[in-house]
C-alpha cells in the first residue's frame, strides 16, 4: 500500500525556516527547484521582476470568445479574479518565476487521455514548485497554472471543485499578455503552424 505520510526525520523536524525572508531566490534554492522541475517535465525556470508581466482587459476575449473552458472550469473566467483584483494582486509581488516546457506531439490539440495524463503532470509539476517554496519561507508564493485544470475529466464546475487544494488559476485567466510578456524578457516566441512543430507552454509562479 502507498505510504501518503512522510515524517521528517528528527534532524530535519527541528530545522526553523523563517517566512518571508526577502533574500530573493539563491542558487541554491533555484538549483533545487530547476532539480524537482526537470522531474516534472519542465526545461528551464527563470526568475524576473513582476513589472514585466503585461496584462489587458483584451485577453478576456479570448478565453470568454473561442474557449469551450470559460464558465466550464474553476481554474478559468468568469470563476477567477477580475483585472482589477488581478492588478492589485500583482501590485503585491516583487518576484515571478517563469517555468517552461515543450511538446512535439500531433495530437496535442486533441482531447485525449494521452494529452490529460501530461497536462496533469505539468500542473502538479507546478504546484508541488509553489509548496517547496512555500515550505523554504516564501509564504507568498502562488501558482498560475498553463492549460485549464484537467485534474477531473470533467470539472465540476459550477458544483464544488473535487480537489480544491491542488485548484489554481491559469495564466491567462489572470488576463496576462503571455506573449508581451515574453517579449519584455526577451523570450523569442513563435506561431506554430503546423502539428509536427513544437509546441512550449508556460506557467508562473508569483513570489515576493
Ligand atoms: S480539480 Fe476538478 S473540479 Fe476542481 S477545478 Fe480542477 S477539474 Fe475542476
Amino acid at each position: 500500500m502507498e505510504k501518503k505520510i512522510v515524517y521528517l526525520t528528527p534532524a530535519e523536524s527541528q530545522k526553523h525556516v523563517s517566512f518571508r525572508s526577502n533574500k530573493g531566490l539563491s542558487n541554491e534554492t533555484l538549483g533545487l527547484l530547476h532539480e524537482k522541475g526537470r522531474q516534472h517535465g519542465l526545461e528551464s525556470i527563470l526568475p524576473f521582476s513582476v513589472n514585466n508581466i503585461v496584462v489587458g482587459q483584451w485577453v478576456n476575449l479570448k478565453c470568454r470568445y473561442g474557449c469551450s473552458q470559460y464558465m466550464a472550469n474553476w481554474s478559468c473566467p468568469p470563476a477567477t479574479p477580475d483585472l482589477n483584483e488581478v492588478k492589485t494582486i500583482l501590485g503585491e509581488y516583487s518576484t515571478a518565476l517563469l517555468l517552461m516546457g515543450s511538446q512535439n506531439r500531433s495530437d496535442f490539440y486533441k482531447d485525449s487521455n494521452r494529452n490529460r495524463t501530461d497536462q496533469v503532470k505539468y500542473w502538479k509539476g507546478t504546484v508541488s514548485l509553489e509548496r517547496m517554496l512555500f515550505l523554504k519561507g516564501y509564504d507568498k508564493a502562488v501558482s498560475l497554472v498553463s492549460g485549464a485544470c484537467s485534474l477531473c475529466r470533467q470539472c465540476a464546475y459550477p458544483g464544488p471543485c473535487r480537489f480544491p487544494m491542488e485548484k489554481r488559476p491559469t495564466v491567462e485567466s489572470f488576463y496576462i499578455d503571455l506573449v508581451g510578456t515574453l517579449k519584455n524578457l526577451d523570450i523569442e516566441t513563435k506561431v506554430a503552424m503546423a502539428l509536427h512543430e513544437t509546441f512550449k507552454y508556460y506557467s508562473i509562479i508569483l513570489l515576493d
